[in-house]
């Protein structure tokens, strides 16, 4: 689960990290008020969706000319006239794919003067089973270019989870970092505190980018980005509380009220399977005769009838989906109960694309019977090759 900057500040300064201070607002009426909470004279508008790159972003109602997504202004009235130009439109990143985010909400913040910006990040690091650091003396807005053009400036300091982040640790991310003086100190400091926000809360990523020296020598998070674990989410109501639906995939939201494992993705071939490691399969394949899947989707072992209706709904609700693969090897899940849960479906929703069904396992004859019985168009697939074949070719 992500959340918007101003919350993961939140989050971050309840640690004791430095942050600036800084009011959300989510009309234009509150920009005044907002604005003059804070000491001026230099004040930031940051835009609030869940997608980097905000700086370098486009609003498209606005035109190639107009600044972007996270606007300094010198004035309380100057940073009025930005919100009023920001909320409501769509910016375009990097990050959000050429249809844009709709900015509902702003993040107006204390402007700092900045010597210096640094990256850092946390993460789980696979490939030595740790939780890292990842720190660049090269931060701002162009992280991903020196990670491809110069990646020796890009150091990673894994952290042992038993003794957590140890002097040794601190002070080569400081080394790594060169920060000297109060910086250095703030550093020291600053390293255990993210450690231990993210352990804590079970983060997934914590993102710094800017983390700033600033020109009176002192540390401030600038930029956050922050991921949780969606599996852990059950023992975090606070951060539960910080979901904003708005910003999330409805189908993806839809899908998580019926415990689904769904994640959409760009192709024309709409998937339901069950097993994570069957659907990957069964996505491969697609890919292999040459076309692309429409989602992810692991319908579970112990799926209802009701369960297999949500899922094949959530489906065919999607406008890129051109036809439909349902593989189900039928283990603990009983080939009847997929059978039932998709003749239920069709009837509801109806079925305007194609329907390959490949079943095998439990029940296999009983759930054959169903379709066979049912009278719709469906096209019985023997094996998951011959059900991918099918599938490619009836899309066309
Ligand atoms: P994004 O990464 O989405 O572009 P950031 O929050 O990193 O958004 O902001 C982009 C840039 O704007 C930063 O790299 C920094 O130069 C500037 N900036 C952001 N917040 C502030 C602030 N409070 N004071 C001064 N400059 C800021
Ligand atoms: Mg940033």
């Amino acid at each position: 689960m992500n959340i918007h900057e101003y919350q993961a500040k939140q989050v971050l300064k309840g640690f004791g990290a430095p942050v600036a201070e800084g009011v959300a607002i989510t009309s234009v009426e509150e920009a005044e008020g907002a604005a003059r909470q804070l000491p001026g004279p230099l004040y930031v508008v940051k835009s609030q969706i869940h997608a980097g790159g905000r700086g370098k972003g486009k609003f498209k109602e606005l035109g190639p000319d107009a600044k972007g997504g996270v606007r300094l202004a010198k004035s309380v009235e100057e940073a009025v006239a930005h919100a009023k130009e920001m909320l409501g439109n769509t910016l375009v990143t990097k990050q959000t794919g050429d249809a844009g985010k709709q900015v509902n909400r702003l993040y107006i913040e204390d402007g700092a003067d900045i010597d210096r910006e640094l990256y850092l990040s946390l993460l789980v690091d696979r490939a030595v089973g740790k939780v890292a650091f990842v720190v660049s003396t090269e931060g701002g807005m162009d992280i991903e270019t020196v990670a491809e053009e110069t990646p020796d400036k890009i150091v990673n300091v894994p952290i042992d989870p038993v003794q957590g982040v140890t002097e040794a640790d601190a002070k080569a991310l400081c080394d790594a970092l060169k920060l000297e003086g109060e910086a250095r100190s703030d550093g020291m400091s600053l390293f255990p505190i993210l450690y231990k926000a993210f352990m804590d809360k079970d983060m997934s990523l914590l993102e710094i980018n800017p983390l700033i020296v600033m020109e009176n020598g002192r540390l401030r998070v600038l930029d956050a980005k922050v991921s949780f674990d969606g599996n852990a989410l059950f023992r975090h109501d606070d951060i539960k509380a910080l979901r904003d639906e708005t910003e999330e995939d409805a189908k993806e939201i839809e899908a998580s009220k019926y415990d689904l494992a769904y994640v959409a993705l760009d192709g024309t071939i709409g998937c339901m399977v069950n097993g994570a490691g069957l659907a990957m399969a069964t996505m491969d394949i697609i890919k292999l005769y040459g076309k692309e899947p429409a989602n992810f989707l692991d319908v579970g072992g112990g799926a209802t009838t009701e369960k297999v209706t949500a899922a094949f709904k959530i489906i065919t609700a999607d406008p890129n989906v051109k036809g439909i693969l349902v593989n189900i090897f039928g283990g603990i899940m009983r080939c009847d109960v997929i059978a039932e849960g998709v003749v239920t479906a069709v009837k509801d929703v109806g079925l305007k694309v194609p329907l390959v069904v490949r079943l095998e396992g439990t029940n296999v004859e009983k759930g054959k019977a169903i379709l066979d019985q049912s009278g719709l168009d469906i096209t019985a697939a023997d094996d998951l090759d011959d059900a991918a074949k099918k599938i490619v070719a009836a899309v066309g």
